[in-house]
């Protein structure tokens, strides 16, 4: 059953165009995606979402390279509709408070997981502060069933899910702050890759990892007083 939407939060069809087109271009732009790759979408209503469709660079999208589709996968327009569908319903599926996501192949965040090297050491404070944990979901061949599957647990209680061997899946509020959420990631893989390079990673202090935790209690609770 489809989470329904919090609140009055449907988005007009030319906003959400205009809303992936840019964020395409920034995610292409900034080396997140190449070629044809990456997958974008932004949820118009409680069971229609606009999604980029396959096989264009996401560089250059046009407003005929979106489709709007239901959430059973009907679709308005022949062209083939985005491979990872699936990984986007599965996010839409399980949470009601959002209205973007975004799939993408963030160059360092994939070295590190191909490394074997966790972001969830406590390095870097803002990363706690802004994403916490960040869950790496098991194997599963890219544009398969099971990619949607092994997400489908973690994206309930996580932004942003590493996805092994593959690239990353974020969620937002809306589709800037998905895209944010791959950028924090991306550049938090950046400073740990150069920093394993000059040496060791220094861990905060276990009482500094509380203080930490208690300003991001401090932090978010001054974002819900908005
Ligand atoms: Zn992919």
């Amino acid at each position: 059953m489809m989470a329904k939407l919090q609140q009055n939060k449907s988005l007009s069809r030319s906003d959400a165009e205009r809303a992936i087109i840019e964020t395409g271009k920034l995610l292409y732009d900034k080396g997140y995606i190449v070629a044809t790759d990456g997958n974008l979408s932004v949820r118009l209503d409680d069971d229609h979402i606009l999604i980029t469709v396959s096989g264009v660079c996401k560089g250059r999208l046009t407003k005929s390279d979106l489709i709007k589709c239901s959430m059973e996968g009907s679709s308005e327009s022949n062209k083939p509709v985005s491979s990872e569908f699936a990984l986007h319903l599965a996010a839409y599926t399980k949470r009601a408070d959002i209205t973007s996501v975004i799939h993408a192949h963030p160059p360092y965040t994939l070295a590190l997981n191909l490394a074997g090297i966790t972001l969830n050491k406590p390095v870097l404070p803002e990363i706690i502060m802004s994403l916490g944990e960040i869950p790496t979901a098991p194997f599963a061949p890219p544009s398969s069933p099971e990619t949607a599957a092994e997400i489908s647990e973690s994206i309930k209680t996580h932004d942003a899910v590493i996805l092994d061997r593959h690239g990353i899946i974020t969620v937002g509020k809306n589709i800037e702050e998905a895209f944010f959420k791959i950028e924090r990631v991306e550049f938090a893989s950046k400073v740990i890759h150069l920093a394993i390079q000059s040496g060791e990673l220094r861990e905060l202090s276990e009482e500094q990892l509380e203080a930490v935790k208690e300003a991001a209690g401090r932090y978010k609770s001054r974002l819900v007083d908005k």
